[in-house]
């Protein structure tokens, strides 16, 4: 199968869908995550050409370390307009690649660039199989599913379509957060008031946040601050009913680490055949 996720930014398909790319490429399927923007934006004391080129070099590692393709568009951070151009260039970026899977933004989000980008998707999805439409790329004979990746917005409300446990990929999840040192230990702590600690090994452990044992409730880590381990462990909590739906009880109430998806209604259906082939964790 060939996958295809894609975000406003370097970050975003790593946080939030790195773990389901792994288990991908683990099968022989391909994956490609698509950043729109360049991440020029994303640093207070280097240039933007600066930035440009360190998060380059940091979404190339991702890729190394995953197994994947990873395209990154010029668009300049806080940029992405969902206008006719840059949709005619996301129509024939999806054909050229022509995914079995799409994942990406909702609308609802805080961020400008995430709600173009989701906006760009939902606009594509259709015309996906239109051939008068960017005829110089032959349409594709059926439109994609297309999932969204988890956010914490409200109105309306992300819902777990999909619960992927991801127990065994929460090591390499970290690390692609270490990898990206301009994000994580840079530019996000600074926009949040944070103080980074010099080490590489104490930082890391800073990165983690707090310890998560099986003995850890769901509670705790729903009232836990920040952290990476912290992050992906709140997902679980939070979906720890959909996670013993589909794991059952005795499995499902142990696991840690979680990823979740939403069906998007622009896609093809997610039948529960297509369920069990798209996701087969
Ligand atoms: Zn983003």
């Amino acid at each position: 199968m060939k996958i295809l996720m894609i975000g406003a930014h370097q970050d975003d398909n790593e946080f939030r869908c790195g773990a389901l790319a792994k288990k991908y490429v683990d099968l022989g399927h391909e994956v490609t995550f698509l950043s729109m923007c360049n991440g020029c934006g994303g640093h207070h004391i280097l240039t933007p050409e600066e930035t440009t080129a360190t998060r380059a070099k940091e979404s190339a590692k991702v890729a190394e370390l995953l197994g994947i393709t990873y395209d990154v568009w010029d668009i300049d951070d806080c940029s992405i307009v969902a206008d006719l151009e840059t949709r005619r260039r996301l129509i024939r970026y999806i054909r050229k690649i022509s995914p079995d899977l799409i994942i990406a933004h909702r609308t609802i989000d805080y961020h400008a660039d995430h709600r173009a980008a989701a906006q760009l998707v939902q606009d594509a999805s259709y015309l996906l199989i239109v051939p008068h439409e960017c005829p110089d790329v032959p349409a594709m004979k059926t439109c994609p599913v297309i999932m969204y990746f988890e956010d914490r917005f409200t109105n309306p409300e992300f819902k777990a379509d999909v619960v992927i446990d991801i127990d065994t990929e929460i090591d390499i999840k970290l690390k692609i957060a270490d990898i990206n040192v301009s994000q994580v230990y840079e530019w996000l702590p600074y926009t949040n008031g944070q103080t980074v600690p010099d080490d590489p090994k104490e930082r890391f452990e800073w990165l983690k946040g707090m310890d998560i044992t099986p003995e850890t409730t769901d509670e705790e880590v729903l009232a836990a601050q920040r952290g990476y381990a912290v992050r992906y462990a709140k997902t679980a909590a939070r979906f720890r009913k959909e996670l013993i739906e589909k794991y059952g009880v005795e499995r499902g109430s142990k696991i840690r680490y979680a990823e979740a998806y939403q069906v998007s209604e622009y896609g093809s259906p997610l039948t529960e055949e297509k369920k069990k082939e798209l996701f087969p964790f």
